[in-house]
């Protein structure tokens, strides 16, 4: 059975062998060396140099390639070292259009490091290519999206931006960590370049700073090798094996968290200290519909305001088991104040646009037993209701 026939489930876990590999080891072995003997000063063997190409990351870097039915991928040092080597596709003078809700340090490197190359980049509050169309210009040459967005969850059409884009000559960029390639494949809905922090699901144990970039076009591919083997921002032989092994459980993680963030979801609906919730499946109808015809699940994101910045931190601060920390997608649930920390690396002036409400939490949820995981925000909301009461009866 060829392996493209296979399902997903079936592939996370039946990885390639490394190529060679006389001892027909089941887990890929980490090729800690940084130099591979040549036959004869002539001879070059399929490895020279672990900074141009490791038989570890190799088996890693078409993982990647086949969860995201893509041609070839390519595994960064982190999720930004991946944002980066996509931006050096660029040259002087051209103009990225970026959907204005996206990772803090994507908005950091965009806005206040390319701008020394004279790279720049416009930020748009919008979701489908109409919203996107006006802010074209004639030097843009990267759109580069999210969708569901971190952390408003807001959903943007990748087909409508890929037809948009490739009408201008622009490349469709999708930072698809937020759903991995479990969950949506940006690749077959027309996209250029997919990009992960692999950080967070794809590795999935916290335990791993990577990224990828994945692509089928074979021009863009060899471009990208040449900015990953001249620039050294490789991913380590050590840190390709944990995440090749990290990822053989995405399938069996993500379902559970999907199950657990959905009951969390429909508990937080109906209670009072829950001002508004942000989650796939309570979008409108329009958004909500788009997300199903291009992603299979709701991930494990939910975000929510309380109504003010003082009850958000009180109610993250009296969570037992969700520790505060940024980042998400791990199999162990935590919670973050996006406004306050992974989107503190937003500039000042970006941020004054953008409306990242200071009350905003999110939530990241794990595999634990979701009734553990409600009665602790249940315990939670009820701190935040007896402070907010007794502030009410004293004032
Ligand atoms: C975390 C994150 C990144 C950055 O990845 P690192 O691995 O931390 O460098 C990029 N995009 C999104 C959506 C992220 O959540």
């Amino acid at each position: 059975m060829s392996r493209e026939r296979l399902k997903i489930d079936t592939r996370l876990v039946q990885t390639e062998r490394c190529s060679g590999d006389t001892h027909r080891a089941v887990c890929t072995p980490i090729y800690q060396t940084a130099t591979f003997e040549q036959e004869s000063a002539l001879d070059f063997s399929a490895y020279d140099y672990s900074r141009s190409g490791n038989p570890t990351r190799t088996v890693l870097e078409q993982q990647l390639a086949e969860l995201e039915h893509g041609t070839r991928a390519f595994a960064f040092a982190s999720g930004l070292a991946a944002i980066t080597a996509v931006t050096r596709l660029l040259e002087p003078g051209d103009e990225i259009l970026a959907v204005d809700d996206v990772y803090g340090g994507t908005c950091r490197l965009f806005s206040r490091i390319l701008s020394r190359s004279k790279i720049s980049v416009r930020y748009v509050r919008g979701t489908s290519a109409e919203d996107f169309a006006p802010h074209l210009s004639s030097n843009t040459r990267l759109i580069h999206i999210e969708t569901p967005t971190n952390p408003l969850l807001r959903v943007v059409d990748i087909a409508g931006l890929a037809k948009l884009a490739h009408d201008h000559g622009a490349l469709l960029c999708v930072d698809n960590t937020m759903l991995s390639p479990y969950l949506q494949n940006p690749l077959d809905l027309g996209a250029d370049i997919v990009v992960h922090s692999a950080t967070k699901a794809l590795c999935g144990h916290s335990d791993v700073i990577a990224g990828a970039v994945v692509v089928r076009n074979t021009e863009l591919a060899e471009a990208l090798y040449l900015i990953q083997n001249g620039e050294g921002a490789g991913l380590s032989p050590f840190d390709s094996y944990l995440l090749l092994r990290g990822i053989k459980t995405l399938g069996i993680r993500l379902d559970r968290q999907q199950e657990n963030s959905a009951q969390i979801a429909a508990f937080l609906q109906g209670h009072p200290v829950v001002r508004k919730i942000y989650y796939p499946s309570l979008l409108d109808k329009r958004n909500f519909a788009i997300h199903l015809r291009q992603a299979r699940g709701n991930g494990a994101v939910v975000s929510f305001e309380t109504g003010s910045l003082e009850a958000s931190r009180q109610l993250v601060e009296s969570l037992k088991l969700f520790p505060i920390t940024v980042s998400f997608g791990g199999l162990q649930s935590s919670v973050s104040l996006p406004g306050r920390m992974s989107h503190a690396s937003v500039p000042d002036h970006v941020a004054a646009k953008r409306q990242l409400p200071v009350d905003l939490i999110r939530l990241s949820v794990g595999i634990e037993d979701a009734d553990d995981l409600i009665a602790d925000l249940e315990q939670a909301l009820a701190a935040v209701e007896t402070v907010t009461e007794l502030r009410a009866s004293a004032g």
